[in-house]
């Protein structure tokens, strides 16, 4: 078993900000990299309006690909019912729920309030869903482009909400605000309001944070992360949101520290080769991919 699980989440927070299209056979093969390298989670796109966004007009059917690969959990994001509806169709397993705390940044993005939108998800968490997870994402947790400080009482009067109706709760970066000094404070503040209903991190690499902040929410008890191969990633309704933590650096990170991802790092490389074939015109980073592995290293499995 894993010390630490990694989402990889490219193929949705990467795919829908990147400024080139993939298309939807390149994203199949890489999803299917990534499940090879060991990834276990993956969440693989969007049920959002395709005019909104058409990077994730393909979701269905991707999720319904990804499905039939073994061991693999599937998650999707869902704005509202209408999207989580589709989500179920589809055969996802997780369905992840963006709950802006910043009350700007949720009414650009979903037109509701948070409050409003924590209200959506109750509504999504009543419909029939058997065997179909549900996470509430506090997203803009750290900050926000938009509003600036985003009060820690709204983040830990939000993750209390939906944690009395999803699975799972995590917080989310998502403009690369954060820094390590205050990831362990409101991580510490929340877990002490709804104990191991928070799971997730999620954070960007805005100003180069996403991996102190990684080991930030580590040293909090955190065990599961979210990252994007190559970095790729952003928000394209919060201006100025750059790209997420970056998933080779984050395994390198672990893997050094003798914590199990259950990720092998030339099988990433190798998917990280049709992420540039799917994509050959998107900037793609990595520190660990440009430097190679120190000698002598061993992963810790
Ligand atoms: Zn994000």
């Amino acid at each position: 078993m894993p010390s630490v699980h990694i989402c990889e989440v490219g193929p949705r927070d990467g795919l829908q900000n990147a400024k080139h299209l993939m298309p939807t056979a390149a994203k199949k093969a890489w999803i299917q990299a990534l499940a090879a390298a060991g990834l276990r989670e993956i969440e693989v796109g969007s049920f959002v309006p395709p005019k909104l966004i058409p990077a994730m007009a393909d979701t269905a059917e991707v999720v319904a690909f990804a499905r039939a690969i073994p061991g693999l959990k599937v998650i999707a994001l869902a704005p509202n019912l209408k999207g989580f509806q589709r989500a179920i169709e589809a055969g996802a397993h997780k369905v992840t729920f963006p709950v802006s705390a910043s009350r700007q940044h949720s009414e650009s993005n979903v037109r509701m309030t948070p409050d409003q939108m924590v209200e959506e998800v109750r509504r999504c968490a009543q419909w029939p869903h058997p065997g179909v997870e549900i996470e509430g994402a506090v997203s803009t947790a750290f900050g926000c482009t938009m509003q600036g400080v985003v009060p820690e009482d709204d983040v830990v009067r939000i993750a209390a909400a939906l944690a009395e109706f999803c699975d799972a709760v995590a917080l989310a970066d998502t403009v690369g605000y954060a820094n390590p000094a205050q990831v362990r404070r409101v991580f510490r503040r929340v877990r002490e309001r709804i104990g191991n209903k928070l799971e997730g991190a999620h954070f960007h690499d805005t100003r180069g944070l996403g991996i102190a902040n990684a080991l930030a929410a580590y040293e909090e008890g955190v065990r599961s992360f979210d990252s994007s191969m190559g970095g790729l990633g952003g928000c394209p309704f919060a201006p100025g949101a750059s790209g997420n933590v970056i998933t080779e650096d984050l395994v390198f990170m672990f893997e050094s520290m003798g914590l199990s991802t259950g990720i092998d790092f030339p099988k990433l490389l190798a998917a990280r080769d049709l992420l540039v074939k799917g994509l050959p015109l998107e900037p793609i980073y990595g520190h660990t991919p440009q430097a190679g592995l120190p000698k002598g290293f061993r992963a810790s499995a």
